[in-house]
């Protein structure tokens, strides 16, 4: 041990000074980043609570997340992002990129907000990433499951829960934003409100003293927990002494005649259809790995600059980078349908901006990973991807026969809630 140290002293005393004092400041570099990083980690992290080697990695369902308990548990803050969550919990980048790959058909990576929880499972052998969960809501958490040595493939899980009705009225008094605002609506609940009677009234200048709201918002709960999802049920407005009024009847608006408040989708993003390259399917396997890789979407063979079309009249929720989908738009079309466009060159949309159908809102392009240009788009119904070329997609309707009679009796119910019966 001695002649150990002696020599370690000699070796030190003959280093040139440039060495002595660039070698202190590395050290002094190491110290800081464990110091910074263990002050990190005792904040953010749960500490596990079950051996890794207790975790049933075959099993790929809901209750195995309740019943093995993950060995990280990370609750996402403002200016988290993915790559300085992995860097903490020293998964390498190398994992994140591949866990990016299968997010690249669902997409669900990059609408994390402060508040969701990331769930980190490793395997006890390898302590390699061997499961990460997203939990957005109670009702609402996305998957990603490591399958043999050669990535990730995901699970959506989507859990109906129950909705509880409320009433929430009041008189409009300034603008109509503000008063709905002050009766309890949310943001997202008044966008609905006035992206749906649009046609009927305008929300900015069309109210007068005078007017009146009533309307049902139920909420979701999951176990007894609110999960922070919320539903229009009925809307009710006296303007000017005249009934506005949308009801919402097996998942589509009308009005308390039966007429459809919904106008109709276009079928095709493009001004012309054009060839299609890749359809729509949800077991696609990769050719070398054979990992499910579902297609989520239709790819049409656009060359690069096309335009880029809404499908239906919405409101742009996103306009991003990915990776893999490169730059891409994401419009929630009232609360069944949403579409997504992906690998563009060029976006005419921001976040929150309203659309309409067949307006221009990109270009088409080759970005992200793309064998090639084109242009991928995807329809979902009630936050499911669907064969956009061939699901239902909303067409003028007005309620008949049979129906009538079941839609009455809703409306009759609703308005009797809202004190209008
Ligand atoms: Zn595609």
């Amino acid at each position: 041990m001695r002649q150990v140290m002696m020599n370690a002293d000699l070796f030190w005393s003959r280093l040139p000074s440039l060495h002595k004092i660039l070698s202190l400041l590395f050290a002094l570099l190491i110290c800081v980043v464990l110091f910074v990083g263990g002050n990190d980690a005792s904040k953010t992290l749960t500490l596990p609570t079950l051996s890794s080697s207790e975790i049933d990695l075959s099993d790929f369902e809901y209750k195995a997340s309740k019943q093995y308990p993950a060995n990280y548990a990370y609750s996402i803050s403002k200016g988290d992002s993915l790559s300085s969550i992995f860097q903490l919990l020293r998964i390498p980048q190398s994992t994140m990129y591949e866990v990016l790959e299968t997010d690249l058909a669902i997409l669900a990576l990059d609408t994390l907000k402060p508040g969701n929880t990331l769930r980190f499972w490793l395997d006890s052998k390898t302590q390699k990433l061997a499961k990460l969960e997203i939990e957005f809501n109670l009702a609402h958490k996305v998957i990603y499951q490591q399958v043999g040595s050669n990535g990730f493939e995901y699970k959506e899980i989507i859990i109906p829960g129950t909705w509880k009705q409320e009433v929430l009225a009041g008189d409009v008094k300034g603008s109509f934003y503000n008063s709905a605002s002050r009766a309890g609506l949310k943001a997202s609940d008044i966008m609905e409100v006035s992206s749906l009677l649009k046609e009927k009234i305008n929300f900015n200048k069309g109210f007068r003293l005078g007017d009146t709201f009533q309307i049902i918002r139920s909420k979701q709960t999951v176990e007894g927990q609110e999960t922070g999802e919320t539903r229009v049920e009925a809307i009710r407005l006296i303007n000017r002494k005249s009934e506005i009024t949308a009801y919402l009847y097996k998942d589509s608006y009308y009005d308390k005649n039966g007429v459809g408040l919904e106008r109709a989708f276009s079928r095709y993003p493009l001004v012309k259809k054009l060839r299609i390259t890749s359809s729509y399917n949800p077991r696609r396997r990769h050719p070398v790995t054979r990992l499910i890789r579902p297609h989520n979407g239709t790819d049409f063979a656009a060359p690069i600059g096309t335009p880029v079309l809404s499908t239906g009249d919405g409101v742009v929720t996103e306009v991003k980078k990915h990776t893999y989908a490169g730059l891409y738009i994401k419009i929630k079309h009232g609360q069944k349908y949403k579409t997504r466009y992906l690998h563009l060159k060029k976006a005419y949309v921001r976040k929150g901006q309203r659309v309409s159908r067949g307006q221009k809102i990109a270009l088409s392009g080759n970005s992200g990973r793309s064998t090639g240009a084109h242009l991928h788009y995807e329809l979902h119904i009630n936050n499911r991807a669907v064969n956009a070329m061939s699901a239902d997609i909303p067409i003028m309707t007005e309620i008949e026969g049979r129906e009538r009679k079941a839609f009455k009796k809703t409306v009759a119910a609703h308005k009797k809630a809202m004190g209008a019966g």
